[in-house]
């Protein structure tokens, strides 16, 4: 059996009840096979970067898992598939989006999996929830240049 790897997977929903989605996509990272739920985030709500369509709700989930990138990103995609995601074109709402943020020490880049999320250095939705459950991992110059950005922890 492979040994746990410590991953951190970033959710962002903006369609339908966001909150509720990705609740109920954390309470579906928990019951990924071989993987164990480790910390959650509070929830932030941001305002679109490169879609469309009303705030986002975003958190940052760390996991403990055996399962090896490929077959975590897949369980990622069937949870998104059931969240009902539609992609009518690019970057277009989303009812949930599930992204692997980082995979332990792994680089990783394959024509489905880049690893780390390449977009997650820019993004205050991003960062902010990821700095909250890992804050070593988040270089304090990094938090400096999203400030600014239009991202705020709800209660
Ligand atoms: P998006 O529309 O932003 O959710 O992008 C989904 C696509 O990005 C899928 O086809 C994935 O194979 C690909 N992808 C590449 N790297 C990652 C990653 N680190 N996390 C999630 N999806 C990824």
């Amino acid at each position: 059996m492979r040994e746990p790897v410590r991953v951190y997977i970033g959710l962002g929903a903006n369609l339908g009840d966001p909150a509720a989605t990705v609740r109920s996509a954390i309470a579906g990272l928990a019951a990924l096979p071989h993987t164990t739920l480790l910390a959650t985030s509070g929830l932030y709500r941001s305002t679109p970067v490169d879609s469309g369509g009303p705030d986002y709700v975003n958190a940052v989930a760390a996991l403990d898992t055996r399962l090896t990138a490929p077959a975590l990103l897949a369980g990622l995609q069937a949870q998104e598939q059931q969240a009902g995601r539609e992609r009518p074109y690019r970057n277009a709402p989303r009812t949930l989006d599930l992204d692997l943020l980082l995979f332990g020490s792994a680089r990783i880049a394959s024509p489905a999996l880049t690893v780390p999320h390449p977009r997650m250095a820019g993004r205050a939705f991003v960062l902010l929830p990821l700095a909250e459950i890992a804050p070593g991992l988040v270089p304090p110059e990094w938090l400096r240049a999203v400030e600014g950005q239009g991202v705020w922890r709800l209660l």
